[in-house]
């Protein structure tokens, strides 16, 4: 089952209404040696958030089907992209729901920015935009690819910091660094609600509690 490496043409081909997951095609899959520390002493570093009415399996990577629109999974991150850690976040424009660079575009006091498709100044929010390389275990060589979009509120809280400016702001900077190193420790683990799209593209939804502590 290889569907989860798809291309990232067919994905955008596939998601027209979901605006651009990232997804540089050049960002070669990580190499990283597997670990062998013990998958039992891990520590969860994240979780979503559920209602007392929602109720959904925990689903292995080997055991998803087509059928499955919405399930939990427990992941050892091992790299999220785009790099540097501040392209983690794009600029949406509220009007015709392009995507921009938070390296090309400022948004001014007012939340506003000069969108070139609308040919004027919109509101622009700012949102996480993220693909996440993930182990279901340390010792797994299954790559399990998943993708983090807050534009529209799914995947809130899941790093523990709001959006924001980081390529200006290096106090941002840094504490996107810190919770990138929390995500990706091999000691720690995420709960992640996971919704299936068209092609099995796998995306986090929901609300996230990260216990990644700043000092
Ligand atoms: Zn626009």
């Amino acid at each position: 089952m290889n569907k989860l490496t798809t291309k990232l043409k067919e994905i955008q081909n596939l998601q027209d209404d979901i605006p651009m997951f990232v997804t540089n095609s050049k960002e070669k899959s990580p190499i990283s040696p597997l670990m062998y520390n013990n998958d039992s002493n891990k520590k969860l570093i994240c979780k979503v958030l559920l209602n007392d009415n929602e109720n959904y399996d925990t689903k292995k990577f080997e055991a998803i089907t087509s059928q499955d629109k919405r399930f939990l999974m427990n992941l050892n991150i091992i790299e999220i992209y785009p790099k540097p850690l501040y392209n983690f976040v794009n600029i949406l424009c509220d009007g015709c729901k392009s995507s921009y660079s938070i390296t090309d575009i400022t948004l001014n006091p007012s939340g506003l920015f000069r969108c070139e498709k609308c040919k004027s100044f919109k509101n622009g929010i700012l949102h996480f935009n993220t693909t996440l390389q993930c182990r279901e275990t340390n010792m797994s060589n299954q790559i399990v690819t998943l993708y983090l979009s807050s534009f529209d509120g799914e995947g809130n809280g899941f790093f523990g910091i709001p959006p924001v400016d980081a390529y200006r702001n290096s106090n941002e900077f840094q504490k996107l660094g810190i919770v990138f190193k929390g995500l990706c420790d091999p000691g720690n683990y995420v709960n992640v609600l996971v919704e299936q799209y068209k092609g099995g593209i796998l995306r986090i939804v929901g609300n996230y509690e990260n216990y990644i502590k700043f000092n």
